[in-house]
């Protein structure tokens, strides 16, 4: 009986850091029915986009087919994985499931938005189980970084796949069971076609340390530490802020909270039982008024982040929270990749104040959520799948994971490219199709295609400035005034201190005066003129091509 193909294709994920979003497809070429897994956004700070804060998958495709999507599933509340969901939702209005505290975050985040339209979150109970048409979709607990990070197992008429999301094994997490080995072997005895599997850390040999190692570790810095203490790390991972907590309260601190993200996961940790047990925080305006050594303060900006608390803070421009020498700074975080001047800044700035500051370059505060190489062989040897596809990461961690999995036996290790539609059943698992993908960046309140050249222009705008000329002209052709120049972005004077407005100015009189008397009223020729005469006069000097906008007026 033919029972359609099964494909998966990745819109996002692969070969970049962050952006994730696949789909899963059942039927055959003329018809099929979607399941979308995570709709996440990358950081432009990775990348020299001016103007830009979030990226984007371009989900042209998934508007063409909404009508075939049966649901989007969210793996966890992470931004990578849920972080466009408020811009994209509203172009696909398909339904959304989550657990718990992955609906409850999305719900204050979109409550933090303001305009943010209304999107209705489908709970799913821990390790529950939804049917959506063809697919049956089990919610499997791993440990990861964030309260409620689920691998779907997603089986169809034409076979199973394990959908890993982001996970690690921690045989001690803080917060949630540990990543549910013995469903996953079981799935394994069951037959599983194939294993869609996270590959931030496939460069990385052995495993990870433990979440309840991070913790001692801190907690004996917070004992020790002789006046104040601050920590910053990801709002999100509410394991570790009650780690934090925990060992402020053994050290006889109060924990106060800075910075609305740290409020706003806070709130949904409470709601979600998530900090049961984990007396109240503090609100900001405490802080002042415990004493150093009864005092802890837990602070978003572990990135750098210019407006957030820790590098107001380093600036010594907190309204709330100051630091002096003698006081104890700990990054229980890791650097984003992209981020590392940002919070370089931050931390010399505290330094410069005299304050101590520990990262994990020296000490035990932080661990990744991500599985390591051995990590991911057990993850093989639980599910023994027929086909496995690295996802999550960049091309190095994508081939590094393809590789090991071919050494564990593997029978078919495929790695694909975004856009490319991998047909995952019947037969040898191959790239069929290539479906439209790409990027998208927030710019402002508006998204705009990569592709157009807005962003481009921006960039040759920081790089060189521009000139703009005005000329108006008789309609014979002859100048009625004296051309107007503007310099924008461009150094005042030449080596020798000639004024480069002048130079430009000669450059545009020069260059009128030279054209031929009939074509002085041709504006278009008279414009193409003085913009070449003008970036090469510029250039001459200073060794860059300016932009250069010239207005001609007939009057
Ligand atoms: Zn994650
Ligand atoms: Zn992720």
């Amino acid at each position: 009986m033919a029972q359609g193909e099964l494909v998966f294709a990745p819109l996002g994920g692969i070969g970049e850091i962050g952006m994730n979003l696949s789909i899963y497809g059942v039927g055959n070429g003329l018809r099929r029915q979607w399941l979308i897994v995570d709709c996440g956004v990358s950081f432009a700070s990775e990348e020299h986009l001016p103007g830009v804060d979030l990226i984007m998958p371009d989900i042209r495709y998934l508007i063409e087919e909404r009508k075939n999507i049966l649901g989007l599933v969210l793996t966890h509340g992470h931004e990578d994985h849920m972080g466009a969901l408020i811009d994209l939702w509203p172009k696909l209005n398909v339904p959304l499931y989550a657990t718990p505290f992955t609906a409850a975050l999305f719900e204050a985040k979109r409550l933090g938005e303001p305009g943010a339209p209304k999107i209705p979150v489908n709970v799913v109970p821990l390790g529950g189980r939804l049917t959506l048409g063809p697919f049956t979709i089990d919610f499997i607990n791993v440990s990861h970084s964030i309260p409620e990070s689920n691998a779907l197992a997603i089986r169809t008429p034409a076979g199973t796949v394990i959908h890993t999301g982001d996970w690690k094994i921690d045989p001690t997490p803080l917060l949630g069971g540990v990543t549910d080995a013995p469903r996953l072997t079981a799935l394994g005895d069951e037959g599983v076609l194939a294993l869609i599997g996270d590959s931030t850390n496939a460069v990385r040999d052995g495993r990870s340390p433990s979440e309840a190692d991070v913790a001692k570790t801190i907690a004996e810095l917070i004992r020790t530490a002789p006046a104040r203490v601050a920590v910053t790390t990801f709002a999100s991972h509410v394991g570790r802020v009650r780690a934090v907590a925990d060992a402020a309260r053994a050290a006889g601190r109060e924990v106060v909270l800075i910075g609305r993200a740290m409020e706003r996961v806070a709130q949904v940790a409470r709601e979600t039982g998530y900090l049961d047990g984990v007396p109240d925080f503090r609100s900001a305006q405490t802080y002042g008024y415990l004493p150093p050594d009864k005092v802890l303060a837990l602070c978003t900006g572990s990135q750098g982040e210019p407006r957030a608390a820790l590098a107001r803070i380093a600036e010594d421009e907190h309204p709330d929270v100051t630091l002096a020498r003698g006081d104890r700074v700990i990054f229980s975080s890791r650097a984003i990749p992209g981020n590392e001047k940002a919070i370089g800044r931050v931390i010399n700035g505290l330094v410069a104040q005299g304050v101590e500051v520990i990262t994990d370059r020296t000490h035990l505060v932080h661990v990744s959520g991500h599985p390591r190489r051995a990590e991911l062989l057990d993850m093989i040897g639980w599910v023994r799948p027929r086909i496995l596809i690295p996802a999550h990461g960049e091309a190095l961690h994508l081939a590094e994971h393809a590789s090991l999995a071919r050494r564990a036996g593997v029978p078919e290790v495929l790695v694909c490219r975004n856009g490319d539609l991998v047909r995952l059943a019947p037969g040898k698992a191959e790239i069929i199709d290539e479906i439209p993908s790409g990027r998208l960046y927030k710019d402002g309140a508006l998204l705009v295609d990569a592709e157009t050249r807005t962003i481009a222009a921006r960039r040759r705008l920081s790089f060189s400035g521009i000139v703009t000329v005005a000329l108006a002209l008789s309609e014979k052709g002859a100048l009625l005034a004296a051309p107007e120049v503007e310099l924008m972005g461009i150094p005042e004077t030449d080596a020798a201190g000639l004024s480069m407005e002048e130079i430009a100015r000669d450059a545009v009189e020069d260059a009128f005066g030279s054209l031929p008397k009939a074509r002085r009223c041709d504006q278009d020729a008279v414009a193409e003129a003085v913009r070449r005469a003008v970036r090469g006069a510029i250039a001459e000097r200073w060794n860059k091509k300016p932009i250069c906008h010239v207005h001609v007026l007939v009057v």
